[in-house]
């Protein structure tokens, strides 16, 4: 049987509890059946990244329902076997938590409160200011404009990078930064 690091912790905690247990002389049947029906027992496993910073920790995520009900360090991922800074520990509640912004805001110039609009709406809105803003700071010496920038983020893959350089170049924007440096 071959097994993966993750599976080799969880069997290794298990059978090792179990027998250090039953040697001890505690009846362990009890146990042992309770842990087949831990929460996550029938949940869907996937595997994500950290997108708080750069160093791209691997997660195992457990949804059950559609709903994320567990969030854990990969034990099986080359850059951080298992572990989780503060950060990435709670980023559980990134979509759990009640206070989650769901919609795009939208606030009127001069005015003093938010007002949700939806994706069409709030993609027009972006394209057309960059329109704006591009046209009236162009610089025709350069081919370029300061007064735009760019930035991406750490669950961004290779090739939405690649994508999203190639726009920023072709709209002259050289401030190209990513989140996790910020
Ligand atoms: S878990 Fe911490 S160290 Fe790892 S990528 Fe996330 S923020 Fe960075």
């Amino acid at each position: 049987m071959k097994l993966k690091r993750r599976e080799f912790l969880k069997l290794a905690g298990a059978t090792g509890a179990g027998l250090a247990l039953s040697q001890l002389g505690f009846n362990v049947q009890p146990i042992e059946a309770a842990s087949n029906v831990t929460r996550i027992h029938d949940a869907e496993e996937y595997t994500s990244i950290c997108n708080f910073c750069s160093c791209g920790c691997g997660m195992v995520c457990h949804v059950k329902k559609g709903k994320l009900i567990n969030l854990e360090g990969d034990a099986d991922h080359i850059i951080n076997e298992g572990a989780l800074c503060s950060k990435g520990a709670t980023m559980y509640e990134v979509p759990n938590s009640d206070q989650r912004v769901k919609t795009p805001l939208y606030r009127a110039p001069g005015s003093n409160s938010w007002e949700e609009i939806s994706w069409d709406e709030a993609v027009e809105k972006v394209a057309k200011k960059i329109k704006e803003v591009r046209d009236e700071t162009w610089d025709d010496e350069l081919h370029s404009t300061d007064a735009l920038g760019f930035i991406g983020g750490a669950q961004n893959n290779n090739e939405e990078c690649y994508l999203f350089t190639k726009m920023a170049r072709a709209l002259g924007v050289t401030f190209l930064e990513h989140q996790a440096r910020v």
